[in-house]
């Protein structure tokens, strides 16, 4: 049968004959039968479709996009943390679609899930990717910005500075990392891609036809939460400062900076459609009923602190006063690891 020959294998021959002149079709092929032909180009292909499909978790389902106001399209993620279930989507991704184009708030947390928010764009508009805005640093809101970049590699992205600034100290990768932990590798090929346009307190972004004025009340869930008022579509995204349903997560929050927040973004902002970061559109019922758990919840901290209490002795006492809370999801699991957070901010509070 007539082989080609290899070209290393021509080269070895013609160095092992130094001076010797062949025109290639002389040479006579010599088999190393190491290993069968048909052996290596099994190897190879495995190896080949492992760094193809390995390097990139499984697609994100469809969820569907609903239609919160005219133009404004929210994708309620799963309530829960993330899980290999899940692949990780657990946010409320949103766009806003007008004449000139589409502007997206908080594309999720892998590229996988940005990439399902692209597709549920494409079902309702052509127009183009305009502007992206993270509403904070925690990286089930904003991982799906790769997808954003990939598709429009100019689009500008928003966070708050304090965002940039966590994002280039290394709390992208941390995300990254958490997410392929949680999902046992659902979210595999997501990248960090950080904002790149800082946006604080009382600034306005124009685009879209729209208005996006920006609240900052320094530490509250985080210390990068921007809370985006929308004036044309009576319109406000919450971020986590506060969630629908949902106990939030305070690992990196303040309770007392939480309870002054809501207090005050009820001054600065109006709006009649409210989205939080985690749990159902609604309206202001969502601030208040956040308000009220983390002002219950530090507040009888704070009292019990005084008496000298430690933070587990507390936990039956203030189970009883957030009685009202007990079907969050999350409660159970959160409100020991809430009261003990509460109890050192108190201390630290004290003195
Ligand atoms: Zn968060």
């Amino acid at each position: 049968m007539h082989r080609p020959l290899e070209p290393a294998r021509r080269i070895r021959y013609l160095e092992m004959q130094p001076g010797a002149l062949y025109k290639s079709r002389d040479i006579p092929t010599r088999r190393v039968n190491f290993m069968p032909r048909y052996a290596f180009y099994l190897i190879a292909g495995l190896l080949f479709s492992f760094s193809v499909f390995a390097a990139r978790g499984p697609e994100v389902p469809d969820y569907q996009a609903e239609e919160m106001a005219p133009g404004v399209f929210v994708i309620h993620g799963p309530l829960d943390y993330p899980t290999p279930q899940n692949q990780g989507f657990m946010n409320n991704p949103a766009f806003l679609v007008t004449d000139s184009g589409v502007v997206v708030v908080d594309p999720g947390s892998s590229v996988q899930t940005g990439e399902m928010v692209l597709r549920q764009i494409r079902k309702v508009t052509d127009k183009p990717l305009l502007a992206v805005l993270n509403t904070h640093v925690h990286g089930d809101h904003w991982l799906g910005n790769q997808a954003m970049r990939d598709a429009v590699p100019e689009v500008p992205i928003y966070g708050h500075p304090k965002m940039l600034e966590a994002v280039e100290a290394g709390a992208g990768q941390s995300w990254v990392d958490l997410m392929m932990r949680a999902t046992e590798g659902a979210t595999e090929g997501t990248e960090v891609v950080a904002p790149n346009k800082p946006v604080d307190d009382g600034d306005e972004i124009a685009v879209a036809g729209l208005t996006f004025r920006i609240h900052y009340y320094g530490h509250v869930h985080t210390h990068s939460d921007l809370m985006i008022e929308v004036p044309e579509k009576e319109l406000l995204f919450l971020g986590d400062n506060a969630n629908n349903g949902r106990i939030v997560r305070m690992d990196d929050g303040s309770f007392a900076g939480t309870v002054a927040a809501l207090e005050q973004l009820k001054k600065d902002a109006s709006a009649k459609v409210l989205v939080p970061g985690h749990g159902r559109t609604g309206g202001w019922e969502i601030v208040d009923a956040n308000r009220d758990y983390m002002a219950t919840l530090y507040g009888s901290v704070e009292t019990l602190f005084e008496e000298g209490l430690s933070d587990f002795e507390m936990k039956p006492q203030i189970v009883e006063q957030l009685v009202a809370f007990k079907d969050w999801v999350g409660f159970e699991d959160e409100l020991g690891k809430h009261i003990s957070l509460a109890y050192l901010q108190a201390e630290e509070a004290a003195f």
